[in-house]
């Protein structure tokens, strides 16, 4: 399978979207080691990864290259729909392309990291991208490893796997400080706790721990270890269906 266009598809009402059987949801904050725990996963089990973080990403990055006051969310609003957003689904390569601009990079600079909870928390750009996630987990007929904040409660609440991914502030710090090449871990610390505020308060598809999700404290634990006890799951996940 190739990447999967999603882009520039009007937002209409929710019809349900077929889902494959197997879907993985990965839920927690940032720098708990979700995306690699979730390519670790999708590579182990050959299965598909989809990224919503990188596509919340990838629309404040369009945000602020349009000149969007991103903390105006009507004005977020009114654009939500011009850009075209393909995600790559390849767990060994992932990809995210903004009208046809490679963003994998620029996502991940720090006037995105400070943008990326206020656009997240615009309704309407969780339904835009609800449904885009919807259509790109559709069409992976093999399985998938979806990981974001609101997947096993609202993007796949019917997921077979769901886990919950957390660990203590510092160790994510440190952890994303060395995943950015970036120096400062107190700011990336603070960064990281207020996009844990906003995602945790806001009134639509909150950070939650889903139900039926099992809560992984990744603190402690080694990378392959976390990706053990998650291919553990699926196999019993398998075995009782
Ligand atoms: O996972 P990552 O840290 O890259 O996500 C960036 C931001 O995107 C989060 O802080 C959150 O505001 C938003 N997000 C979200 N819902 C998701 C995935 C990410 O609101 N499913």
């Amino acid at each position: 399978m190739g990447d999967t266009p999603v882009g520039c598809r009007p937002v209409s009402s929710s019809a349900p979207t077929p889902v494959p059987s197997l879907v993985i949801a990965v839920d927690g904050t940032s720098g708990s080691g979700k995306s690699s725990t979730s390519r670790g996963v999708a590579e182990r089990l050959g299965l598909r990864y989809l990224d919503t973080g990188a596509m919340f990403r990838a629309i404040t990055w369009w945000m602020l290259q349009h000149g969007v006051d991103v903390h105006d969310a009507a004005a977020v609003a009114e654009r939500v729909d011009e850009a075209v957003i393909v995600s790559g689904t390849d767990p060994a390569s992932p990809t995210i392309t903004v009208d046809g601009t490679d963003v994998a990079v620029s996502i991940r600079r720090d006037d995105v990291n400070a943008a990326v909870s206020p656009v997240s928390a615009v309704p309407e750009v969780r339904t835009r991208l609800l449904r885009l996630q919807r259509e790109v987990i559709a069409a992976a007929a093999t399985g998938i490893v979806v990981e974001g904040r609101d997947i096993g409660s609202v993007v796949v609440p019917d997921a077979p796997v769901k886990v919950y991914l957390s660990a203590d502030p510092a160790a994510r710090a440190a952890r994303r400080t060395a995943e950015e090449g970036s120096a400062d871990v107190e700011a990336t610390r603070a960064s990281l706790l207020a996009r844990d505020r906003i995602d945790s308060g806001r009134a639509t598809a909150p950070l939650t721990r889903a139900d039926g999700a099992v809560h992984i404290d990744t603190t402690d634990h080694t990378l392959a270890e976390v990706i053990e006890m998650v291919v553990a799951l699926v196999e019993d996940a398998g075995a009782r269906t």
